[in-house]
């Protein structure tokens, strides 16, 4: 197989020169209105490909590489015990979610929680502006218990209006939030 950014041959669909080259990541923090701190690793336009091949059947692999290159050296410098990953709406869509995936190379730092924060409303929203997004929200519904420490684990953050919800809902549901990871950050700036 070849590396789909060098196109040089390769066992994985991402080499190890490009992860630890083009794809080193560079952590970056927004604070949303609500205080929800997120923090991603490329800028959308650097990896916009990539994301675009969770819809085909090497996706689930350059997602898996993705998160152990940006979001694994992340949650290994944690120093608080105790936390839960909750991948955003890990619904199973072209064979496998994406969000879970993310959340699973995290390995044994956090644990993870699976299928217990899905939306309701599975309206796509790409593209379109942030009156829509607000007119129609996720719905998310939470099922898992309360009183434990999250962070919340997405692919890519655009307005951050799918973020904030999920952070409302957690709140609602007595878990606190300790912040949010997603990959890229697609903010036009
Ligand atoms: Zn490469």
């Amino acid at each position: 197989m070849r590396c789909q950014l060098c196109l040089s041959f390769s066992w994985q669909p991402l080499c190890k020169n490009c992860l630890n080259t083009i794809l080193a990541p560079t952590p970056s923090k927004r604070v949303l209105p609500s205080g929800l701190e997120v923090y991603s690793f490329y800028k959308y336009s650097e990896i916009k490909n990539l994301l675009h091949t969770k819809h085909t059947y090497q996706g689930a692999k350059v997602f898996s590489l993705l998160s152990k290159n940006a979001l694994l050296p992340f949650i290994k410098n944690l120093t608080c015990k105790d936390i839960f990953a909750l991948p955003i709406d890990d619904h199973v869509r072209s064979g496998y979610s994406h969000s879970a995936i993310l959340v699973k190379e995290l390995g044994f730092h956090v644990k993870p929680l699976y299928a217990k924060l899905r939306a309701q409303n599975h309206t796509r929203y790409s593209g379109q502006k942030l009156s829509v997004r607000k007119r129609n929200k996720r719905d998310f519904m939470l099922t898992c218990k309360s009183g434990i420490d999250v962070i919340l684990v997405d692919d890519i953050i655009t307005t951050g209006a799918t973020l904030e919800e999920a952070y409302v809902t957690c709140k609602n549901h007595g878990v606190n939030v300790l912040c949010a990871l997603t990959l890229a950050d697609a903010r036009e700036d």
